[in-house]
């Protein structure tokens, strides 16, 4: 993909993680992990299932809790203050591997929900964000239907308008594709794609290698709770340095 002005990454920090360790229970999750994210970078954490990936992004939105280190978001630093939870949930959307989409309302009113009860916002102009980003993701034919009604990729596309209609400034993605049929992956891409090119902040846990090369400008390789390495991707795939990145590459390549 040409890189279009708005992908070009600043230099001004998005998320610092320092130092940050994570336990459940006597387990050690996530062990030192070290992680600045600048404004418009797109990152694509990798690594064997049971390495910590899911845990790493569900901390940065203080789904998970951390014990150790800091992370902080957007300059707020992520405590048990709710305050600052809020602050930060506020900037970050997230689109998970299953939809949780609400089964019992129909698309737009998915899309609304959030803005109207959480952000005060009128409803008709809830309504008409969310018309915005159904077009943006391709769907607007859609908004009077239910979940159910849809196909996954069109369901995970709704997911991602849902968290856009809160305009995020950094978005998390933890394998938003992995529980698609295979010709449905491409057009959730696609939209992750546009993303990209617009300058969002995004991490994205996911194993479509073809989506790293092409858009992320860092990858990062995680086993047992580790970032192991890191690089661009054209480095990280063509040299990695770590055997365990080499034999993960290998068993995925
Ligand atoms: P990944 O996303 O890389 O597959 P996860 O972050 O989901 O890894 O999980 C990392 C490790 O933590 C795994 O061993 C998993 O079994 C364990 N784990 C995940 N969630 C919990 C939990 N809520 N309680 C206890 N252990 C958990
Ligand atoms: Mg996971």
């Amino acid at each position: 993909m040409a890189e279009t002005a708005q992908m070009k990454v600043s230099d001004e920090v998005a998320i610092d993680i320092t130092k940050m360790n994570k336990w459940y229970g006597a387990f050690h999750v996530l062990r030192d992990i070290d992680l600045t994210v600048y404004r418009g970078e797109r990152i694509v954490i990798c690594g064997p299932s049971g390495s910590g990936k899911s845990t790493l992004i569900r901390c940065i939105n203080a789904l998970e809790e951390h014990q150790q280190g800091s992370i902080t978001v957007d300059g707020t630093l992520l405590s048990s203050d709710l305050k600052n939870i809020d602050k930060i949930r506020s900037e970050v959307g997230m689109c998970f591997q299953h939809f949780n989409l609400f089964p019992h309302l129909s698309i737009l009113e998915n899309l609304t929900l959030a803005p109207i009860w959480v952000r005060k916002t009128p409803k008709k102009e809830a309504e008409e964000v969310a018309m915005h980003y159904l077009e943006k993701v391709k769907i607007p034919d859609q908004a009077n239907k239910y979940p159910g009604q849809l196909s996954g990729g069109q369901q995970q596309r709704v997911a991602i308008a849902r968290s856009l209609c809160m305009k995020p400034r950094i978005m998390l993605f933890d394998e938003p594709t992995s529980a698609l049929d295979p010709e449905m992956i491409k057009e959730v891409l696609d939209t992750m794609i546009e993303l990209a090119e617009e300058g969002m902040t995004m991490l994205c846990v996911t194993h479509e290698m073809g989506f790293a090369r092409q858009v992320a400008n860092r990858v990062i390789f995680m086993d047992e709770g580790q970032i192991v390495e890191q690089n661009e991707p054209e480095a990280f795939f063509n040299n990695p340095q770590s055997p365990r990145t080499q034999l993960f590459l290998s068993q995925i390549l």
